[in-house]
Order: structure tokens, then sequence, then C-alpha cells
């Protein structure tokens, strides 16, 4: 790993460590800049705030909240004039890092090679060759290709998103306004071809950093297998995926000799496809990469479903997971907490940990709990206040989370599955 450690004339410790897949630098232990191997800042750290910037030149802040638990945590999307300052101040500082490198007042302080310190150098230049109208440019070239990308879930943030479909086939839960601004296209094997084309030309070098494919937008598996079997060919033509049950040694060598590759392919899936697939299809859909599917659970209590205007029994759930882990194909499952407010609480709970512990989840499997967040677009809080529902506090939804793991109970519980948090006003893709 190609890395430089110096002391510059005003005695800032800085280390740069060129990887492939992406240039960081480090800071007095006060500052982080990651860019990918195009220069795209992509996060930062600064003053103990965590910052990402999306391909559409938005930026996000993340910090701790005022008390110790996720939901409390504090985030921000920066105004438009404040990305701008933020990027270009994130830009101006490599500009006086690659200065201070050659700098001959500068003490290294690493045993760095000459190769090393040429790698360096050269992934600088890279950062340097990238500025604020090149962002820009790239903006609109990202807004064309894509439709814009609202959400994919916390493992999959640096994922390569390829649009298969666009949109939502159901778009009518009412505390979900991801999709409500398209209508739902599926598209052409000629169509996603293209598209793969466009994206591949768009992120270039930058393609490194990403490690998984994930198939847009909300529920792509809803194609006909018929016609999603060649959308998974055209990727396995363009792409190298990990072949199935490939590992230790094996998979190394594989590697090395494509030093460009994915771990799998990854998308959402919902429980009411009417077209359900079946445990062959997803064996068929796992031999051509596919690895992990996230469903929207929401709730395993069949009436606030119904309130959600989720179209599907908790059942449904059961036994696409059944399919889906017989097809070879991991899971995820999404539980919405803090859904249905102080009305509907308990009853949560209390059914939503029944299901969790009747799926057949394993090691390679996840439980996310996701705050139910009122989207502007979404029709949640009137319908709450209709109801005359009382939302729950942060207290009460962080009260929620504890309570339901503290009720699964998994078969084996050294290989239970791992249940992590997932927070929608983090993503930035
Ligand atoms: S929650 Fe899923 S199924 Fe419901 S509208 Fe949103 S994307 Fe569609």
């Amino acid at each position: 790993m190609p890395i430089v450690e110096f002391e510059t004339a005003t005695g800032q410790h800085i280390l740069i460590n060129a990887r492939r897949e992406a240039t960081s630098i480090f800071v007095d232990q006060k500052l982080t800049l990651n860019y990918d191997r195009e220069g795209r800042l992509y996060s930062a750290w600064m003053d103990g705030r965590n910052y990402r910037r999306g391909l559409d030149n938005r930026v996000l802040e993340k910090q701790e909240g005022p008390r110790p638990g996720l939901s409390y945590r504090v985030r921000r999307e920066l105004g438009p004039y404040e990305a701008r300052q933020f990027l270009a101040d994130a830009y101006a500082r490599v500009v006086e890092y690659a200065a201070a490198l050659n700098d001959p007042a500068t003490r290294v302080v690493s045993n760095s090679s000459s190769g090393d310190a040429q790698t360096v150098r050269a992934a600088l230049e890279r950062v340097l060759a990238c500025d604020l109208a090149q962002l820009e440019r790239d903006r609109a070239i990202f807004n064309i290709i894509y439709k814009p990308i609202n959400i994919l879930p916390p493992d999959q943030y640096l994922a390569l998103v390829l649009q298969a479909t666009e949109g939502c086939s159901h778009n009518q839960c009412a505390f979900c306004g991801f999709y409500r601004d398209r209508k739902f296209h599926v598209k052409s094997l000629d169509e996603f071809k293209n598209h793969i084309r466009d994206v591949r030309a768009f992120f270039g070098g930058g393609i490194c950093l990403r490690k998984t494919i994930f198939l847009a937008d909300a529920n792509a598996l809803i194609i006909p297998q018929a016609q999603l079997l060649p959308l998974f060919d055209a990727i396995n033509t363009e792409f190298a995926i990990h072949p199935i049950h490939c590992e230790g040694d094996a998979l190394r060598e594989w590697e090395a000799a494509r030093p460009i590759h994915f771990e799998g392919i990854y998308s959402f899936i919902d429980a009411f496809t009417t077209r359900r697939k079946t445990a062959r299809d997803f064996a068929e859909l796992a031999t051509r990469g596919l690895k992990r599917v996230y469903i929207g659970l929401e709730t395993g209590d069949a009436e606030l479903l119904r309130f959600l205007g989720k179209p599907n029994a908790p059942e449904d759930v059961i036994r696409l997971v059944g399919d889906v882990k017989a097809g070879g194909v991991a899971v995820a499952v999404i539980v919405l907490v803090g859904a249905g407010g102080e009305k509907y609480a308990a009853q949560h709970v209390r059914h939503t940990v029944n299901l969790i512990n009747a799926l057949p989840l394993a090691q390679t499997d996840l439980i996310y709990f996701s705050e139910l967040v009122d989207h502007p677009r979404s029709d949640y809080s009137a319908l709450l206040h209709e109801a005359n529902i009382r939302p729950l506090t942060i207290g009460e939804i962080e009260h929620q989370m504890t309570l339901m793991r503290a009720g699964f109970r998994f078969a084996n519980f050294d290989a239970a599955p791992k249940v992590s948090y997932y927070d929608v006003r983090e993503f930035i893709y």
C-alpha cells in the first residue's frame, strides 16, 4: 500500500495513502479527506463531523447527537453555497499538501520507497485534475444517466447502482415518498445495456471504489424471470462478479486475475409481488451473482401493515424469505421502528418479534431497524393526524428497538444474523 508520511515546515503531520481504489489524506489526526480514483471527493471527517458528498454534489454532514443512541444523531444537508465552499476548501487543501510534499523544508517521516512516493504524487495529481467545474460537469451527466437514487441499504452506500427499473410498482405505502416523482418503468434489454455503458463511462477509474452492484430502483426483481435473466447476463458480460461457491485461495486467484471485480449483485424485493419468484428462480439468479435481497418487512402486525398501505400480509414475508434462502441467496429484513405511533406500538413489537423468530435467518443475513422518517412527499403525517395517533418520541423509538432486540431468539446464537441500524436520513449517493 503506497503510503507517504511527512511533516511540513509549519509542523503539520500529513499521511497520504494512495490505494488503487482511493486516495486518503490524514492531517494531524483532525482531518481526513477521501477521493476516488477520478479525484472526486466522496467523504471527509473534520472537527469530529463526518461528511459525505453525493455524485450530484450534495453534501451531508453527520455528528453525534446530544445523547448516546443512533436516533439522536444529528444529520444535515449543507445548503448549496455551503456545499460549494466545503468542496472548494477540500480541493484547496490538496493543492497545499501537494506543494508541501515538494517543499525541501518538508521532513519525510515514513520509510517509503521512491516508487511509493511516485504513486502518491500521481494520486495527488489525479485529485488536482478534478475541481469544482469538473464536479459540476459530472453532476450534469449523473443526472442524465440516473433517475434520483433516493435510498440504498447502509451496507450498499458504495455500490455501483444499475437502474433496471425506475420507481416502484406499488408506490402507495403511506410512509414512503421515495418514488412519487416517477412512473414505474422496466427497462428493455437494449435500454439497460446502454445504461450500463453510460454508467461505466461516467464512473471511469472511480469504479474501483465500488465493490458491489445494486440493481435498482425499488423492486427490480419484480421483472418476470424470462426478462430478468438476460439483464443479469448483461451485467455479467460487462462486469466480473464473484463466482458462486468460490472461496479461499481459489477466490483470491480469481480476484487477482480480475483487478476490477464485484462481490455480487444486491437488490430490494417486496413480498407482495404477484409474479412471485420460486426458490428455483432465486437459484438461477444466484448463479448469476445475486447475493442478497433486502425485504421491507416493516412490521409483523397485519393491522399495522394495512394502516401503512403495504399490500401484503406478514406471512408473505415468511414465504418469500423461505424461497430466497432455499435458492441460496441471503436476506436483509427491514423493520420500520416507530411505525403506527403510540396506538400500534405494543402489537408492532409483539408481532414483529414473532415473525422474525419464525424466519430461517443465519449469519449471512441481516436485520435492519429503520426508523420511520416522515418523508416530505409521503402521506404519513396526515394519516396519523386523521387517526389521532401520537407519533413516538425518539426515546420511545429507541426503547422499541431495545424491546424487539430482546425478543429475538435465533436457533443458533453463534450463527445469528447481524442486527443493525438503517437511517434513511444518512443516505446520499
Ligand atoms: S415502501 Fe417499498 S413498496 Fe412501498 S412505496 Fe416505498 S418502495 Fe414502494
